[in-house]
């Protein structure tokens, strides 16, 4: 049966608006273009061009998914942060909008420092240390991840933005992969999981259902990783210079006090577009 581009946006937008997603059109153009690699333009001027067999059945697929609340980025692959497109599968958390604020605030931090090295703890896609090569050309960068499924992810997207020979990317918990190394890193920057337990059954089912839940998980009150974070800071051979963490919703407060107490006296608080104190950093000298 052929199906002409009209009629197949027609039946997506449909099926999606019968599953509850907002935006139900611009999804369905969105997936379509995606999986065509046709520009918005040509599916708007060409409606009654049809849709080879393949095409269409692989849309199909892409629909029912979305219309079951798979997130976007995984369907397609991708999701753009700071400009740039990253890799992303369910093994990876799809980098969020405010995210790029702990990004800024590292990069500022860092002005300073013409050869700084970062040490990234919770790699996942890779996008915040990706983007801190990026916007640092004198960097380097050590990630490291549990998830070796993630740092395979981080891997590409390293090598597709060519910053591949300055990040690094390690296998392990916290501080152990880098901790016998003899390097002075200049600042610990982490997106870590913060969600408290009992809110996970809370979120949205794309969230709850298809995001990696240890990238979520951030203990009983979410913040398990920071008191990790900033305890185990002694594991390293030298006390870096810097912290910067994005947190939860209320979170700021109790995080500036674990950077205190590491002895990070002065700090500095980053809202979100939504005014949420997101970003902190902390500098010990
Ligand atoms: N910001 C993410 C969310 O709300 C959580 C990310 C994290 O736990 N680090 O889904």
């Amino acid at each position: 049966m052929s199906v002409t581009i009209k009629e197949a946006l027609l039946r997506a937008s449909f099926l999606l608006r019968e599953a509850g997603v907002e935006n139900p059109r611009r999804e369905a153009e969105a997936l379509l273009c995606a999986g065509t690699g046709f520009p918005l333009a040509h599916i708007y001027a060409h409606g009654e061009e049809t849709l080879t067999e393949e095409l269409h059945t692989r849309y199909l697929d892409w629909i029912t998914r979305r219309a079951g609340e798979e997130p976007f980025a995984y369907i397609c692959g991708e999701r753009e942060f700071m400009g740039l497109p990253f890799r992303v599968t369910p093994d990876v958390l799809i980098p969020r909008p405010e995210t790029e604020f702990l990004v800024e605030a590292t990069v500022a931090a860092l002005a300073p420092y013409s050869q700084p090295h970062i040490l990234e703890v919770g790699t996942g896609s890779g996008a915040v240390a990706v983007m801190l090569a990026v916007l640092l050309p004198g960097a380097q960068v050590t990630s490291v991840d549990t998830s070796l499924p993630a740092i395979t992810v981080a891997a590409d997207n390293a090598a597709r933005h060519g910053v591949a020979d300055r990040v690094r990317l390690l296998t392990g918990d916290i501080y152990a992969p880098a901790a016998a190394e003899e390097i002075h890193f200049t600042a610990v920057v982490s997106n870590p999981p913060y969600i408290p337990t009992a809110e996970i059954d809370g979120l949205a089912p794309g969230v709850k259902e298809h995001e990696p839940l240890q990238a979520l998980d951030g203990g009983p009150d979410g913040l398990t990783f920071y008191r990790r974070l900033t305890r185990e800071l002694v594991l390293l051979s030298h006390l870096p210079d810097i912290l910067a963490f994005e947190v939860g919703a209320g979170q700021a407060h109790s995080v500036i006090q674990l950077c205190h107490t590491a002895g990070y006296k002065k700090t500095r608080q980053v809202k979100d577009l939504a005014g949420i104190e997101r970003v902190i950093t902390a500098t010990r000298l």
